[in-house]
């Protein structure tokens, strides 16, 4: 059998595989919280209600069905670009209008980028004007909307093209180690974006106003103290002009270090429990997860690009995948769609390791917190913010470990040894 072949085999088992994966896990879910809706489970009857509950478990069921929906859409637009040949059709058309070049490679990533974003327009649509309208959590506006979504891709644009063209440049002109030139080109640009997101990318999207609350000003400095840190400034964003959703975060590297809380999450806890999510954190920090995130991202994306590095100049990789490569010229953009767009059909299998070491964060963040403030402040505060996002108490398992960043609800509760809440809420 040739090598074109097995890959050809190969990628339609595991998009089959994944297919079958994601319904059966998605299925999952819906059955098992539809079976919990009529009753909050016993350990959160003093402090959850019916309703919220039911909430919660109609918001999950509704989030599940659209995903069976987009993970079939999904495979069938991959299916299109890949085996059906939709990639190479573009590749040929571009080729026909530009001739082969810079300006060609350029233009099929982009084209590339338009017509995925384009696809996935009627899911952003659903999503925010029906689903999240639905549920009462959209605050955006249509104008709003297409504001976010212009500036989004002419930033994308601003920024991509000129960091597409470096790597294309590498790709052709550093020889057989370009891959590793081409990323160390891209490990500074995820450094550089570290340090200019929080001070020049954000602020394009939303407002940030220094927190005013002196009292809870104090408070925070106190506890960061305790713990070590300091901040260049605590901020308050905007974020119910968009989404009631609540969060907060701590941001930046060195000088540009920044708190910034959501004011939804401000308006719905008190300074006590606002002071338990900071801690949590902190833990993060404490904890050096955020290091050990961004070695992990570079250690894997290392081996991405040696992997690209051998696979770009292997004819089969192109037409085990679906493309004619140009046996003259160069085939660079095609070698990174084609990888990007096959990859995660191999590594979703291992999604589940990512997942359970982010659990594993969570809760030694919750624990740090426990810690340096309350662990009845943090349990009531996660208990708010679980019921303000709708996360159902009740999810299935093997979907949660499938797929949750964060430990349910119920179990974050039982590890800081919370169970009752009474009289917390
Ligand atoms: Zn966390």
């Amino acid at each position: 059998m040739s090598a074109s072949l097995l890959l050809t085999l190969a990628f339609a088992a595991a998009l089959v595989a994944g297919l079958g994966t994601k319904f059966w896990l998605d299925s999952r879910q819906v059955r098992h919280v539809a079976r919990h809706r009529d009753a909050v489970p016993p350990a959160f009857a003093a402090t959850v209600s019916l309703a919220s509950h039911q909430k919660a478990a109609d918001y999950t069921l509704a989030k599940a069905r659209l995903g069976m929906l987009e993970t079939a859409v999904a495979t069938a637009i991959l299916l299109g670009w890949t085996l059906l040949g939709g990639l190479d059709a573009l590749n040929q058309a571009l080729l026909a209008l530009l001739g082969p070049g810079m300006g060609q490679q350029l233009a099929l990533l982009a084209a590339f980028a338009a017509i995925g974003g384009l696809l996935d327009l009627p899911f952003s649509l659903y999503r925010t004007f029906v689903l999240e309208e639905r549920f009462g959590f959209n605050k955006t506006t249509f104008g709003l909307w297409i504001a976010d979504l212009v500036k989004g891709t002419l930033l994308g644009a601003v920024i991509g093209l000129p960091l597409a063209a470096l790597i294309l440049w590498l790709m052709g002109a550093a020889g057989s180690l370009w891959w590793l030139w081409a990323w160390g080109v891209w490990m500074g640009f995820n450094l550089l974006l570290l340090v200019i997101y929080p001070t020049f990318i954000a602020p394009l999207f939303n407002k940030f106003q220094p927190l005013s609350d002196e009292a809870l000003v104090t408070r925070v400095t106190a506890l960061m103290k305790r713990c070590g840190f300091s901040a260049k400034g605590f901020y308050v964003m905007d974020g119910s002009r968009r989404s009631a959703h609540a969060n907060a975060y701590f941001t930046g590297f060195g000088a540009a270090k920044r708190v910034v809380f959501y004011d939804t999450l401000l308006a719905k806890l008190s300074p006590g429990e606002v002071d338990a999510v900071l801690a949590h954190e902190l833990g993060h920090f404490k904890h050096k997860h955020i290091i050990q995130r961004i070695v992990g991202l570079f250690a894997m994306s290392l081996a991405g690009f040696a992997l690209l590095g051998w696979l770009s100049s292997q004819v089969w990789f192109y037409t085990g995948l679906g493309v004619r490569p140009n046996l003259q010229g160069a085939n660079d953009a095609l070698a990174l769609l084609l990888f990007l767009v096959a990859v995660p059909s191999f590594t979703f299998f291992i999604s589940p390791l990512f997942a359970a070491l982010s659990r594993k964060h969570e809760f030694e963040a919750d624990a740090y917190a426990a810690s340096q403030a309350d662990a009845r402040d943090l349990g009531s505060a996660l208990l708010k913010l679980y019921e303000d996002n709708a996360s159902t108490l009740t999810p299935d398992p093997v979907f949660v470990g499938f797929y949750y960043s964060h430990p349910p609800a119920s179990q974050r509760l039982a590890r800081l040894g919370i169970h009752g809440l009474e009289g917390t809420a």
